[in-house]
């Protein structure tokens, strides 16, 4: 059956269904989906269909079957991942981009947000003098990051790694608290995994300065190759803030990369209180940063920001290929397009990172931005520090509950205590599956020096006081119960 054309391109009406959906399923009164005896999987898990069914049918599917079993991540009491529930703005720039500019590429009004969008950012973030790339989050822009510094790290040996590849052992200096993508993009890189040299960290996640200069003489002394130094704003476990200024200054001593990885902590820096930890950033090399995590972005959103893109674009070029023959027009320092054609695609961001096609993501960021502006970000930034500083405050003055790890950003450490309970790892784990069962208030766990602790991460655009309340009661409720046992 040919579908009419006039049905399908209705979106008006397909999207008014959905966006009520949606509207629903915020309300969060559906049925657990991960909970093992929903029904959703028998409904969804049929044989490829030969006939099509129509757009009705399936916006009726995805109204019935799909939406009301999505993920727990955009609820308020969600505080487990770094990562949230897409904001209003964000979905319908996506939605916008989707439809209206499938590609980054010509100069199109989604094009210009791109590059606008990547500096307002970058100011909002205090690295105003540095020029962006997206890509589809912090795994790739951090190894987006690295690739530039092993480019940097061999040029200056008159060596072109990406078009020959490594020719000698090099080392990579990052905290054991940092995220493993740096690892990874050892890997990819062609450095390998084992090059990331894990420097311990001090008593607050911190990683130890003494500890990062002992490890570089010792690799400069056996004729290894320093390629970066990697400092975290804000630990995926913590949210620890490294010594960016001591490190800055040691990266510049031996001319090493410094590459700050931001992904989750880099908008800290709009909390006044905590403002001052981010001094040495202007140090940077290169610095990362997740809008699909504080800034609220639907996920898929990550910027890497360098001095000078010429150099991702060394590290990254395709070389000439037909299909591209012609098409590409370097960027000429100038900003200005005089072309009016589509051989024109303005800035080469397809050189700058490991995407060719890639979906319009500036316009995101420019949504979210535009939408409650620099202080509105700076007003959710400080509200979520504050419900993880309350917590932490709470927790400290509470018989019953201790704190693991001080918050830093919007994440606290802490665990539920009773004085006659020999195994607290077994009873703040069995906690955490009631609350993960439960539903409503779902920090993750993780461990702080050998200690099982729960760990919230408040970072959600719709998580408000009320969130940490609720889950202080819960978990004050719940660990009663269980040290009575
Ligand atoms: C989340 C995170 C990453 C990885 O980002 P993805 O967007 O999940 O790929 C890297 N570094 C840090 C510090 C993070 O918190």
């Amino acid at each position: 059956m040919p579908l009419e054309q006039a049905e399908v391109d209705n979106l008006q009406r397909w999207l008014s269904h959905i966006g009520a959906g949606l509207d629903q399923y915020l309300k969060f009164e559906h049925p657990d989906a991960l909970h093992p005896d929903s029904h959703w999987r028998e409904y969804l898990d049929i044989p490829l269909p030969r006939q099509g069914v129509g757009i009705a049918q399936v916006t009726r599917e995805l109204l019935d079957q799909v939406i009301p079993n999505g993920s727990p991540v955009p609820r308020p009491g969600f505080s487990a991942f770094i990562t949230t529930g897409s904001t209003t703005a964000s979905t319908l720039a996506s939605a916008a981009a989707s439809i209206a500019s499938p590609q980054r590429y010509l100069h199109t009004a989604f094009n210009f947000l791109e590059e606008l969008s990547l500096q307002w950012l970058a100011e909002m973030c205090g690295i105003g003098r540095l020029k962006g790339v997206y890509s589809s989050g912090g795994s790739v822009a951090n190894l987006v990051a690295l690739g530039g510094a092993r480019q940097s790290a061999f040029e200056k040996y008159g060596h072109d790694p990406a078009a020959e590849g490594v020719n000698r052992p090099v080392a990579v200096y990052a905290s054991a608290e940092c995220h493993h993508t740096i690892q990874r993009s050892g890997g990819v890189l062609g450095i390998g995994r084992r090059a990331i040299r894990s420097i311990a960290c001090d008593g607050d996640g911190r990683m130890r300065v003494d500890l990062l200069q002992q490890a570089i003489g010792k690799d400069k002394k056996a004729g290894i190759l320093p390629m970066a130094i990697v400092g975290n704003a804000g630990t995926t476990n913590t949210g620890a803030i490294d010594p960016l200024r001591q490190i800055g200054e040691i990266a510049a001593e031996h001319s090493i990369w410094f590459h700050v990885d931001g992904a989750y902590g880099l908008p800290g820096i709009l909390d006044d209180q905590i403002s001052h930890l981010y001094q040495g950033l202007e140090l940077a090399d290169s610095v990362i940063v997740d809008p699909h995590k504080w800034l609220g972005a639907s996920v898929g959103v990550a910027a890497t920001f360098v001095r000078d893109r010429a150099l991702l674009s060394r590290a990254f070029t395709q070389e000439p290929a037909d299909y591209l023959e012609g098409a590409v027009e370097r960027e000429d320092g100038s900003g200005a397009v005089i072309e009016h054609s589509l051989d024109d695609f303005g800035i080469p961001y397809f050189d700058y990172g490991v995407e060719l096609s890639s979906p319009c993501r500036g316009v995101v960021v420019w949504a979210l931005i535009r939408e409650i502006g620099v202080e509105g970000m700076r007003q959710r930034v400080k509200r979520h520090n504050d419900m993880a500083r309350y917590l932490a405050r709470f927790a400290d003055e509470h018989p019953n509950l201790e704190v693991l790890s001080k918050p830093t950003l919007s994440i606290c450490c802490f665990r539920y205590t009773a004085p006659h309970v020999t195994d607290l790892d077994l009873l703040n784990q069995r906690l955490h599956r009631r609350l993960v069962r439960e539903n409503e208030f779902m920090p993750s766990t993780t461990r702080v020096q050998g200690k099982l602790a729960l760990r919230p991460c408040f970072i959600g655009a719709r998580a408000d006081r009320s969130q940490m309340d609720g889950l202080l009661q819960a978990v004050l409720r719940i660990g009663g119960e269980l040290a009575a046992r």
